[in-house]
């Protein structure tokens, strides 16, 4: 599947993923409230976020559907995909990072030939 890692590990219901989050679109990750509000039209999780800041790489997004006590969604049936698809290898394609404490991590698949020669180097 053109995949190059593998993810391991699991969530510990940290709840950073929901709480800093950068949105990258078709031009870029999006730098201003304006491209946001054309966004909150084409999908409807966009409307679950709020911006809570801005650094010089764009908008920093959180959502409203974290239970900023208990850290769990409120919309845990209702999430979208990309939500119950959290983390993905694409994340790092696209420039990110996953939060610090997260419970997942992203170990290189080997390919074959690395496979190939530990064995011929066991035997
Ligand atoms: S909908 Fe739920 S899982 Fe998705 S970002 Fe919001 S709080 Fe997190
Ligand atoms: S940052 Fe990682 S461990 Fe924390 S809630 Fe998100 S997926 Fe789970």
């Amino acid at each position: 599947m053109r995949k190059k890692y593998i993810r391991k590990g699991k969530c510990n219901a940290c709840g950073r993923c929901c709480q800093e989050i950068y949105i990258k679109h078709a031009k870029g990750i999006i730098k201003e409230e304006k491209e946001y509000n054309r966004l909150r039209k084409l999908h409807w999780f966009y409307s679950y976020l709020k911006i809570v800041a801005k650094t010089e790489d764009g908008l920093v997004f959180a959502c409203t559907k974290l239970d900023p006590e208990t850290k769990k969604c409120t919309a845990y049936k209702n999430r979208a995909l990309l939500c119950k698809l959290y983390p993905q290898e694409e994340i790092f394609m696209m420039g990110g990072v996953i939060s610090e404490n997260c419970g997942y991590k992203f170990v290189p698949i080997e390919s074959f030939e690395e496979v190939l020669s530990k064995v011929k180097r066991k035997k």
